[in-house]
């Protein structure tokens, strides 16, 4: 699959484009600089799953970048639903994406226009708890998610994910399926693009997103246990407190409830709980 060439239609600065036509400058701004914003979303059924939370996400993470997304949030939600429409999308994935152009060409950028983009295509979602129950495994990064005075942490922006795309690549080259990073306090944080959650007995820990993504599936499956009764409690975790825990999961749009069943040496056993939120949250999502 090439990305760049797929039938159908992106809405890309007002109107809806031939997907191959959707092109941007070599001189644009979000490509030197990682100004630049983005999303990623699912739709279930024909609805976008927590759009809201989505939509306001994404203007959130424009503004900390200092710029603003031509379009208000009701106007991106519209401008999602003719992309799905346009691609007969009922499950699929949604990416958003906000950038600065090619008006100036160094650190400032004052004058650069904002360009904006949804892409859409079809993701169909496979629930099948089998397959995922047997985990993944994720490596432990050699680098770290920085803090909240290093970088614009609580945005979903393009240059925080350097240091994931680096991460992922030696997991794989390893032959783990993802990477575990650090804080720069040498806390647990998340996946390159997933929160994590560990269990121990009938109670759920999860570290604090004060450096890292907190997660709109991070946030609905807290929701989801506390709603069942399960105790949850965002903490500290540290390396060495890994042997204390009996399961382990992360969370995200596209990682959905994904068991984990090793992070290095230790080992986790995909079980009752997991199995439990995976359904749960599948329910969820085709309620909602
Ligand atoms: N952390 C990172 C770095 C991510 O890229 C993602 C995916 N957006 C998440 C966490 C999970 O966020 P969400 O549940 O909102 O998809």
């Amino acid at each position: 699959m090439d990305y760049s060439n797929q039938k159908g239609y992106i809405f890309f600065d007002g109107a809806l484009v031939k997907w191959s036509e959707a092109h941007l400058h070599v001189l644009s701004h979000g490509l030197h600089y990682g100004s630049s914003v983005f999303e990623g979303e699912r739709a279930y059924n024909g609805k976008v799953f927590k759009e809201i939370e989505h939509t306001k996400r994404l203007i959130h993470s424009a503004e900390t970048l200092d710029f603003k997304i031509p379009y208000s949030e009701n106007e991106i939600i519209n401008i999602r639903k003719k992309v799905l429409e346009a691609n007969h999308i009922k499950d699929g994935y949604i990416r958003p994406v906000a950038w600065r152009g090619s008006e100036m060409m160094g650190i400032s950028a004052q004058q650069n226009k904002i360009h904006f983009a949804v892409a859409a295509w079809q993701w169909p979602s496979y629930f099948s708890p089998e397959a995922k129950l047997k985990g993944i495994k994720l490596n432990i990064s050699k680098w770290k998610r920085p803090s909240p005075e290093t970088a614009p942490v609580s945005t979903k922006s393009a240059g925080l994910y350097m240091i994931c795309t680096l991460s992922k690549h030696e997991a794989e080259r390893k032959g783990y399926d993802d990477s575990l990073m650090l804080d720069y306090r040498n806390y647990i944080a998340e996946a390159t693009g997933a929160n994590i959650f560990f269990t121990k007995k009938d109670k759920l820990y999860t570290p604090i997103a004060d450096c890292f993504l907190d997660g709109i599936t991070r946030r609905t499956v807290i929701s989801i246990a506390k709603q069942e009764g399960l105790s949850i409690h965002e903490t500290r975790i540290k390396i060495e407190d890994l042997h204390n825990y009996d399961e382990c999961f992360v969370t995200g749009t596209a990682a959905e409830v994904t068991p984990v069943n090793a992070i290095e040496d230790f080992k986790f056993k995909p079980g009752e709980i997991c199995e439990f939120l995976m359904e749960k949250y599948a329910n969820f999502i085709l309620k909602e």
